[in-house]
């Protein structure tokens, strides 16, 4: 037996705003952040699990404070109990009833929860010699189906719902596993198309967003649309007719805005609009839905758990799905995520960029071809080529595709000298310097 010996976190954060990276029509100025946290245990092996919450710069601290009121639930714990029943140890965190209180089930202890729920799959995998999405993959599909929280989806699936599907996919999973070990997984980019880029930089970036073979590129919108009538021409005339440009609007508009803005753009053709209105207007989402066929409502980063998605999918609000790996209750709540969207035959195409996200949430598309939906139709994940130097396994993307990770783990572990150079003390001066 061993026991968690210490939940150690930090406040990490990057100083991307001074250069615009990842400026959009709702966050000018992002410092990508990391609310970062290590659980060491006593075993002889040395192996710990490392996860992280993603934020934009301030309010890391308080999302690292959330992370912290967990570890009485950790300390002294014995580890394989905790790692054999990751149903339960997921359920343990999730129903303390006094933090319970601040959501329930969202926002910032949500994700502290969810942060610790994937350092202790970091740590799993780890100790089984997996990586992550190998070693989800091969659960049984009952194993699969008791990581889920039903409560609050059963009138969209119920476990014996999820068990079909899971089992569906069975016989072609070392088949699939193989092929995504050889071709990879689809990626798309949105490097273009940052609001903060002069029209010179968009141009040549969507040039060279195809010739390095990505499938699809994505450009930030809402700010102003005549500047997205003349950046969508730009990309437009870049890429050719016929190439995918999906747009991105992050919660800019109202419903009625989202639905006229969305229409001056459809001669452009665009792939999906991302996140038209607030991530919590299901029936919003659905009116807009219905107002710009046939563009595609594509929505997921900020949505908060399980039950929104579910009603997205019920309202007819969303026809592409955006899971986001540190948004939601960790590896498990994105697990239903997955099995919802099988249900209601919507592709997931994970949000990604930031820092550690694409490291992260690459484990679930796979997953998800080998074990749930089995396809990789329609599907991609996002990509931003940036902070990936400062993570032990960094994302590797080759000719548009995500290669599958082989090393043991969930990816998400930061090296230490970049934790140690990047600890938030107070300014950027000192922690560049
Ligand atoms: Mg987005």
């Amino acid at each position: 037996m061993s026991t968690i010996v210490s939940v150690d976190t930090r406040d990490i954060r990057f100083p991307t705003s001074l250069e615009l990276d990842g400026s959009d029509a709702m966050n000018p100025d992002p410092d990508y952040s990391a609310a970062y946290v290590t659980i060491r245990t006593d075993a002889p092996d040395g192996l710990a699990g490392d996860a992280f919450v993603f934020t934009i710069g301030r309010g890391n601290d308080v999302q690292v404070a959330a992370i912290d009121t967990l570890r009485g639930h950790l300390l002294g714990r014995d580890v394989e109990e905790l790692l054999r029943d990751m149903g339960e140890t997921s359920r343990l965190l999730m129903h303390d009833s006094q933090l319970r209180w601040l959501g329930p089930e969202k926002g910032v202890m949500h994700m502290a929860i969810g942060a610790v729920v994937n350092a202790l799959w970091d740590l799993r995998a780890k100790r089984a010699g997996l990586p992550l999405w190998q070693h989800l993959a091969s659960l049984s599909p009952e194993e699969l189906v008791s990581l889920v929280d039903f409560r609050y989806l059963t009138d969209a699936i119920t476990p014996d719902e999820a068990l079909a599907i899971l089992r569906a996919a069975e016989p072609g999973r070392a088949e699939r596993t193989a092929r995504l070990l050889e071709v990879g997984y689809p990626a798309y980019t949105t490097t273009p198309g940052w609001l903060g880029y002069s029209d010179e930089k968009l141009e040549r970036l969507c040039r060279e967003a195809v010739a390095d073979g990505f499938p699809q590129i994505k450009l930030k919108v809402g700010a102003d649309l005549d500047d997205d009538v003349r950046r969508l021409g730009i990309a437009r005339r870049a890429v050719g007719p016929d190439f995918p440009i999906a747009i991105d609007a992050n919660q800019r508009w109202d419903v009625s805005d989202a639905i006229a803005w969305v229409n001056a753009l459809a001669e452009f053709h665009p792939a999906w609009i991302e996140e038209p209105t607030s991530p919590d207007d299901i029936l919003g989402h659905a009116a807009i839905a219905r107002g710009i066929r046939p563009v595609r409502v594509a929505t997921g980063e900020h949505v908060q758990n399980r039950i929104v998605f579910k009603q997205l999918l019920q309202a007819g609000g969303m026809a592409v799905m955006q899971i986001d790996a540190t948004r939601v209750g960790g590896v498990n709540e994105n697990i239903a995520n997955l099995l919802l969207a099988a249900k209601f035959g919507v592709p997931v195409c994970p949000h990604a960029g930031g820092v550690g996200l694409c490291e992260a949430v690459q484990h679930l598309s796979m997953f998800d071809y080998v074990a749930v939906s089995g396809s990789m139709d329609g599907r991609m994940i996002e990509y931003v080529d940036h902070l990936h130097e400062h993570f032990a396994v960094p994302t590797e993307v080759v000719r548009g595709r995500y290669l599958a990770p082989t090393a043991p783990g969930a990816s998400t572990e930061m090296l230490q000298e970049s934790v140690d150079a990047y600890t938030w003390r107070g300014a950027h001066a000192e922690v560049t310097a």
